[in-house]
């Protein structure tokens, strides 16, 4: 097994496989080296024969607070030089329009694409905050058991953005409630989560990790081609009713919403929409600028 710095990996009862998001201190912010160490624990996961359900979790009191925002550039360049690119894509890794869409592509779309079609459950399991790039990590996940701490947000109209990269809140929580969501960037409860279908169990936090392991156990006793192929059918199911391609269509159009942030304030995103927690943890209270776009006004 692979050794990871922001991952834990467990296997369970022989055929169980937890992978953890472990940087409990960031509330599990999401930078480049979690992402693609928690690839590699998925896809491995995947590829090995004896495990027949994994379970998607976090350490700590929060599953995600969603994408580091903090390094900018610096982790623009990682990609493709420090991590080998894991995707088809090109051109990734420069300060250009298309260097930056071409790492999300990567990084991101990519990503939640390839670890929702892996031939296998995944259960996630959710506490505490699941924001931004939180919910598209936990909305790869066949079933979510949440805890009744849980509580779920994509602040990102608050930043000039139309929603995360990997835009599945219309099939997740509903259209009217998604747009109210978005509109607001208010966030919604385990209980809500639960009456709209978007997580299957809510239980309290202290039963959590067994509830989330009861239910894989259970599944894991099932025939394995038979629960593959019945993944592959609800997910195809999806598809046909539009999934994929309003995927397709809306990381189009976050890609317009970066590139206008780009021009206008030199960043990724609308410094002036940046929670105060957030704010205060960049360098010098700021967002890395992307220089290459900067252009004055
Ligand atoms: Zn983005």
């Amino acid at each position: 097994m692979a050794q990871f710095e922001k991952i834990i990996v467990e296997t369970l009862a022989d055929d169980i496989c937890r992978v953890q998001l472990n940087s409990p201190e960031n509330a599990n912010s999401q930078d480049v080296k979690m992402l693609y160490e928690l690839n590699e624990a998925l896809m491995t996961a995947a590829r090995d024969d004896r495990i027949r359900v994994i379970i998607l979790g976090a350490v700590g009191k929060h599953f995600s607070a969603g994408h580091d925002l903090r390094k900018g550039l610096e982790g623009l360049q990682e990609v493709g030089r420090d991590y080998p690119l894991t995707s088809g894509w090109s051109g990734v890794g420069t300060s250009t329009i298309e260097g930056w869409h071409g790492w999300e592509h990567e990084m991101y779309l990519d990503m939640c694409r390839r670890w929702r079609a892996i031939a296998k459950p995944v259960i996630a399991q959710v506490q505490g905050g699941c924001i931004g790039g939180g919910l598209m990590v936990a909305w790869t996940a066949d079933l979510i058991v949440a805890s009744e701490d849980a509580f779920f947000q994509d602040p990102v109209v608050d930043l000039g953005v139309c929603g995360v990269e990997y835009f599945a809140h219309i099939w997740e929580i509903g259209s009217r409630r998604a747009k109210e969501k978005l509109f607001t960037a208010d966030r919604w409860s385990a209980k809500d989560a639960l009456e709209w279908g978007m997580v299957n169990h809510v239980v309290p936090r202290q039963e959590l990790e067994e509830a989330t392991l009861a239910l894989a156990r259970r599944i894991a006793a099932k025939p394995s081609f038979g629960v593959k192929l019945t993944k592959e059918l609800v997910n195809s199911c999806l598809d046909q009713q539009g999934f994929s391609t309003s995927i397709d269509h809306a990381f189009a159009l976050h890609q317009l919403c970066h590139a206008q942030n780009r021009l206008k304030y030199g960043t990724l995103v609308d410094p002036t929409g940046l929670a105060e927690s957030v704010r205060r943890s960049l360098p010098d209270g700021k967002l890395p600028e992307i220089p290459a776009l900067r252009v004055e006004q």
